[in-house]
């Protein structure tokens, strides 16, 4: 008997079904949200009051599914050579936006070699939720590095923000399920993060410093991929 083993089974079917949960909710949500701003433009005071907290209970239920499952896909998983830069451009695009709504600026360095073994979709959920936060901690004049490089075997990955910070306390309790220092937080994000990396056999850690920002390193073991 492997209590451990055991674990990580149920985990995995855990995944598997929320992946699959969260395709079939994100549609009706959405649905949803669109009746509801309708009949808002033409709710009395008082009905209009109801439709905002129908309308932020609803935005929660996004945001989880957004934290825990953004790319999560239902099919069974899929172990690639990923090529780091290009994953992490990808997660660039998406995020601009966001960063930008803040009056953040995200600037990426990573070379065009950089190759581990993973699945894109996990990549790309674990990376979104750590660069996420980097945004959303973000005040004044806020910006965020990301870069990568090689070392001893190692893919070595920074993201580095001018964000809020945080003290002792808060870090150790990252990857905590529901801690959230945000109003609308999930606090859901670090902790699918934590077993995402695990998972591909990677190691994170973070350094952070209240008031001047956060620094969050990510290894994985390097692929050298051969020419053909
Ligand atoms: P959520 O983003 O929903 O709050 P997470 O698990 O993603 O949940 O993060 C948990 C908490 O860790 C956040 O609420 C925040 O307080 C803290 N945190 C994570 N990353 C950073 C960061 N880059 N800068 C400051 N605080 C952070
Ligand atoms: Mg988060």
């Amino acid at each position: 008997y492997n209590g451990k083993l055991q674990h990580s089974e149920k985990m995995e079917i855990l995944s598997e079904l929320a992946a699959s949960v969260a395709h079939e909710v994100r549609n009706p949500l959405q649905v949803t949200r669109g009746f509801l701003q309708l009949l808002d433009s033409k709710a009395a005071m008082k009905e209009k009051e109801y439709l905002k907290l129908a309308l932020t209970e609803l935005d929660r239920a996004s945001a989880i599914i957004t934290d825990f499952l953004t790319f999560a896909k239902p099919e069974l998983e899929d172990i690639t050579v990923l090529n780091v830069g290009e994953e992490l451009s990808h997660i660039e695009g998406i995020l601009i936006p966001l960063a930008n709504m803040q009056g953040g600026v995200i600037t990426l360095d990573v070379p065009p070699n950089l190759c581990i073994n993973g699945n894109s979709s996990k990549f790309k959920q674990a990376f979104i939720n750590l660069i996420k936060n980097s945004i959303e901690a973000l005040t004044d004049k806020g910006w965020i590095r990301v870069w990568g490089y090689e070392q001893e075997g190692k893919v070595t990955i920074h993201i580095q923000d001018n964000g809020a910070g945080m003290d002792e306390q808060e870090l150790s309790r990252l990857g905590e399920p529901y801690f959230s220092n945000k109003t609308k937080g999930t606090g859901l994000g670090l902790m699918v993060t934590l077993r995402i990396i695990e998972v591909m056999q990677g190691e994170i850690k973070f350094t952070s410093k209240k008031g001047v920002g956060t620094e969050v390193v990510v290894r994985f073991p390097s692929v050298y991929e051969k020419a053909m």
